[in-house]
């Protein structure tokens, strides 16, 4: 039997929050909520998820510096990260992976591109572990 994924989403919008966790959790996927950067922080404390969807727009630390905290920080370099933001200009995508996302998905979302973004990350995931 597979194992279930366990994603953690970092995003301070409610409806959005309520959004992602029913459209993951409906695939079958675990869903952990923060709604900042440093509540992310202490999720990571005790859970290693193996993917992160981070919201760039966030109060108090952005999502870019808490994507640089975590790819500085040996245990959780390694986490796919995938960005979401409603900036879709192509510096803006650009900023994301210097900042260390793996991938970047535009609100207001595509549901269909906003699930296959994340299968299409969670299959690397599989590649490398195995
Ligand atoms: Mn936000």
């Amino acid at each position: 039997m597979e194992r279930t994924r366990k994603i953690l989403i970092v995003e301070d919008n409610p409806s959005n929050v309520v959004l992602f966790k029913d459209l993951l959790e409906a695939r079958g996927y675990q869903v952990v909520i923060a709604n900042s950067g440093f509540e992310a922080f202490d999720i990571l404390e005790s859970m290693i998820p193996n993917l992160i969807l981070m919201d760039i727009q966030l109060p108090g630390m952005d999502g870019f510096s808490a994507i640089k905290a975590i790819r500085s920080t040996p245990t959780f370099a390694q986490i796919k990260i995938i960005g979401i933001s409603a900036f879709a200009m192509e510096s803006d995508v650009v900023a994301a992976m210097e900042a260390g996302c793996n991938g970047y998905i535009t609100k207001p979302i595509s549901i269909r591109t906003f699930i296959e973004e994340v299968e299409r990350h969670l299959v690397d995931t599989e590649r490398s572990i195995s």
